[in-house]
């Protein structure tokens, strides 16, 4: 499997740490070095590797000192949740096609990194999710490679295009088009010529089928073991076609896997699936948090100290409640509330636990979370003085604010009036708790969709 020494790597960093009482500066400074070592021998990227190391040492020396979890348990989840962030956060979703509106695919790269495998495993993907998939050759140039798609095509029962026109790639893919939009496919993948390293010709080509076909997806195939030299590939086919993502391929082998590792932070190009095998099934939805785990092999751990960090969190709201109560609340703390609840996860799932609780629609929960970032937004752009007196904001202080944050005058009122109404239940809250009976229907329902969780209409 792919990853594999970096993984070994890692794991005695993180045995290393078991014997230490907290992270500090010597220590870590050992670790660093010996994470460095194994990121540059799995062929990452050694710019990369600096931004990944100042990372994790920035938030190692910063994390805070809890009983319940240990040093080498903060390592493994600030480490995890790095090499997440570098394998593309959650940014890493295909475009699926959709009913009634063809999609097109476009697999680029050099050769034998696996486009045409990939190109029939998409459309199996695709098929499997109930879409009619049209697969089409662009590899004018090798009679074999056309062969290859028409079998894996006729394997797996999906459309091939079949044209005399064989010696012209853009009159392929222009009839192919045809072909899908008149046949009723919802996906038409289009599998394209690599050569053995970049060259002229080939990139004009693909540039010109993409700005015909305006793939919706164009998706560079990358080998796992391929090396540095991945990520200028990658620059060079980005260059002439606008691409979307990211296929990892051959994950399945030995390889180092590197270049997964660099292609996201150097290039911005998500990854969005990767290959594990030479069969039409073996081609996953590429999860970054999920290829984390896996190259830690500490799935466990990071969801306890996730455990352990959200207890942090319900200390810290029971200080911003004391706050509250001594009636010196602001807007941040206003803010940090809001967030704190909306972090409980969906509100609607919480909301359905509780019985009288008006379901939220989908729309609410969005509308929610637009409302959260204005909110934010409105904030920020205020000073620190500003926050917590608010009343002090006049006409050009507001215009101000709504410069700053792109946001209207309308906004900045709406979170006043929200403070406002925050204000007043902390007022409730401290009348009922000195009178030691909570109002009637709950804390003005906290968490709750009209509470200061929710969404004001
Ligand atoms: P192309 O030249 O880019 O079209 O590459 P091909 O699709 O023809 O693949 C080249 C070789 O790599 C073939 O032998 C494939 O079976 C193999 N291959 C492609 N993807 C994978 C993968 O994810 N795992 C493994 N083990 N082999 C793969
Ligand atoms: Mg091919």
């Amino acid at each position: 499997m792919a990853f594999e020494s970096l993984s070994e790597r890692f794991q005695s960093v993180f045995k290393k740490m078991r014997k230490e009482d907290r992270l500090n500066e010597k220590n870590m400074e050992e670790a660093l070095r010996e994470i460095k070592v194994a990121l540059l021998e799995s062929d990452v990227n050694f710019k990369v590797v600096k931004a990944f190391l100042s990372e994790v040492k920035e938030k190692a020396l910063g994390s805070e000192v809890t009983r319940t979890v240990s040093p080498s348990e903060q390592l493994i989840k600030i480490c995890h949740d790095e090499i997440t962030a570098l394998l593309g956060g959650d940014d890493s979703e295909l475009t699926l096609p959709s009913k009634g509106r063809l999609m097109t695919y476009m697999m680029v790269g050099l050769q034998g990194t696996g486009k045409t495998t990939s190109a029939a495993k998409l459309a199996y993907f695709f098929q499997k999710k109930g879409f009619k998939v049209l697969l089409a050759s662009l590899d004018v140039y090798r009679p074999a490679a056309i062969d290859q798609l028409r079998d894996l095509a006729s394997s797996i029962g999906a459309g091939f295009y079949e044209t005399d026109a064989r010696d012209n790639p853009r009159k392929v893919a222009k009839e192919a088009k045809n072909e899908a939009l008149n046949g009723g496919y919802d996906a038409l993948i289009l599998d394209t010529a690599g050569r053995l390293q970049i060259d002229e010709p080939l990139m004009g080509e693909i540039a010109d089928i993409a700005k015909e076909e305006r793939p919706d997806e164009a998706l560079l195939l990358i080998d796992a073991s391929a090396g540095q030299d991945a990520v200028n590939v990658a620059k060079a086919f980005n260059d002439s076609v606008r691409l979307t993502g990211v296929i990892v391929s051959k994950l399945d082998g030995d390889a180092k896997g590197g270049s997964a590792l660099s292609i996201k932070y150097l290039t911005g190009l998500p990854i969005k699936l990767s290959g594990t095998g030479e069969k039409v099934g073996d081609l996953e939805a590429f999860h970054p948090e999920r290829m984390a785990e896996r190259i830690l092999g500490m799935g466990d751990i990071v969801s306890l100290v996730e455990k352990a960090q959200e207890q942090i969190d319900e200390k810290e709201a029971e200080r911003a409640a004391k706050k509250m109560m001594s009636g010196e609340a602001t807007l941040d703390d206003m803010l940090k509330q809001m967030k704190m609840v909306q972090r409980l996860g969906s509100l609607g799932s919480i909301a359905a636990l509780i019985p009288g609780m008006p379901k939220l629609s989908d729309a609410d929960k969005e509308r929610g979370e637009r409302e959260m970032k204005t909110f934010e937004a409105v904030i920020n752009s205020m000073t620190p003085y500003e926050r917590s007196h608010p009343e002090v904001l006049r006409f050009s202080q507001k215009n101000r604010i709504a410069k700053g944050s792109g946001k209207t005058n309308a906004d900045i009122n709406r979170v006043l009036k929200r403070f406002e109404m925050y204000k007043k239940m902390m007022e409730e809250m401290k009348r009922y708790k000195k009178g030691g009976k909570f109002p009637p229907g709950g804390l003005g329902g906290l968490g709750g969709p009209r509470g200061m969780g929710g969404f004001p209409r």
